[in-house]
């Protein structure tokens, strides 16, 4: 599918993480669901962060994490997982 060859799809990916994060204004929030609604892969990449951030923070919370993967993680993802304001 090329779907997500346009700026539109560039535009949704790249505010992924302000999105999950609950930090984007809400006419922000709603141009994104309205684009997910017709987007399969940008939905898909969301889902996919979306749990993969839940996951990281449950483990963060339980201190389960050792500090050093989840720098790993971060930087492999370029997102602040752990919240701290730092990549890595
Ligand atoms: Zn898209």
């Amino acid at each position: 599918m090329d779907a997500c060859d346009g700026p539109d799809c560039r535009e949704t990916i790249k505010e992924l993480d302000t999105f999950l994060d609950d930090e984007l204004s809400a006419g922000a929030r709603l141009a994104i669901r309205h684009h997910l609604e017709g987007c399969t892969d940008c939905l898909q990449a969301f889902d996919f962060h979306a749990e993969l951030k839940q996951v990281i923070a449950e483990k963060c919370h339980h201190d389960e994490m050792p500090a050093d993967l989840l720098s790993r993680i971060e930087r492999c993802f370029d997102l602040d997982f752990d919240g701290d304001g730092k990549i890595g």
